[in-house]
């Protein structure tokens, strides 16, 4: 069993204007496991993005506060490629393009990075495993000889990113509004992926603005975020009553001033 902890996390961005620096996340605690799906929620501009991209590393993220643990190791000094290699994943919100890469180059490599030299996957295994996992995701095969994202429409991004977490198989995936934009057959293509990943050696943290997802992928836990820390924490009902009630309704509810 892993453990991924967020304890009393601090983040600032800097203005690129005015040169200020600004504190986003101001004191997120978290903690989960393999073998759970927490659901992130929270209004626009909140700070869930800033703290996805902070779990994975990301230039410009300064932490001035707090940790992030992974098994009870600090990660803060890692670079983004140990992260990975240590089995974060982070489905991006707007992935780019890498010129000149197919997408099964990519989903290889990326797969060999988190093996040891002397145990690097067989192209007999990467296709039998790409070929069932295409089948999951009613994937065409032509999509993984095509440059990674060159040309791939919205919902080909997104489930191309369901289908690099099913090949890399990361122990925490962080999924970042992977919802936003689907149409309901491809939302629930990705929520089908997701499932199936579901198990001891998976834990994934579902960052999402609706609760609409959140019907398909049934999380464990649900926290909400405000003012860039969790103001709340609940099972799958808290999703339920905040779609009903709206974030000023918790708001007023807790008494926020944020
Ligand atoms: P959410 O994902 O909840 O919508 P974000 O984490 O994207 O929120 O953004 C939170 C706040 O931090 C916003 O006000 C946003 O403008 C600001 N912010 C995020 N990243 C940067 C950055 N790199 N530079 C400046 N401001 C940023
Ligand atoms: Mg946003
Ligand atoms: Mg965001």
């Amino acid at each position: 069993m892993a453990t991924l902890e967020i304890k009393d996390l601090h983040v600032a961005v800097t203005d690129e204007e005015t040169k200020q620096q600004k504190e986003i996340l101001t004191g997120v605690n978290l903690k989960m496991q393999t073998g759970e799906i927490h659901a992130i929620m929270g209004p626009n501009g909140t700070g869930k993005s800033t703290l996805s991209q902070t779990i994975m590393g990301q230039a410009g993220y300064e932490v001035t506060q707090g940790d992030i643990l992974l098994d009870g190791e600090s990660i803060l000094n890692m670079p983004v490629d140990e992260r990975a290699r240590r089995g974060l994943f982070l489905a991006m919100q707007y992935p780019a393009e890498i010129q000149g890469v197919t997408n099964a180059e990519f989903l290889r490599a990326a797969i060999n990075a988190r093996r040891p030299k002397d145990d690097q996957i067989s192209v007999m295994d990467f296709i039998k495993k790409l070929d069932k996992n295409l089948e999951l995701l009613d994937m065409s095969e032509s999509m993984t000889e095509r440059y990674l994202n060159e040309g791939f429409s919205g919902g080909e991004k997104k489930r191309n990113e369901i289908l690099q977490l099913l090949m890399i198989e990361p122990t925490f995936a962080i999924l970042d509004e992977i919802d936003s934009g689907l149409d309901i057959d491809a939302l629930k293509v990705v929520a089908k992926g997701v499932n199936s990943m579901r198990g001891q050696g998976f834990g994934s943290l579902i960052i999402t603005h609706y609760q609409r997802l959140l019907n398909y992928i049934v999380p464990d836990t649900v926290h909400v975020m405000m003012g860039g820390r969790i103001v709340k924490t609940g099972g799958p009902d808290l999703a339920l009553k905040l779609e009903k009630e709206g974030y000023a309704g918790l708001r007023d509810e807790l008494g926020l001033d944020i």
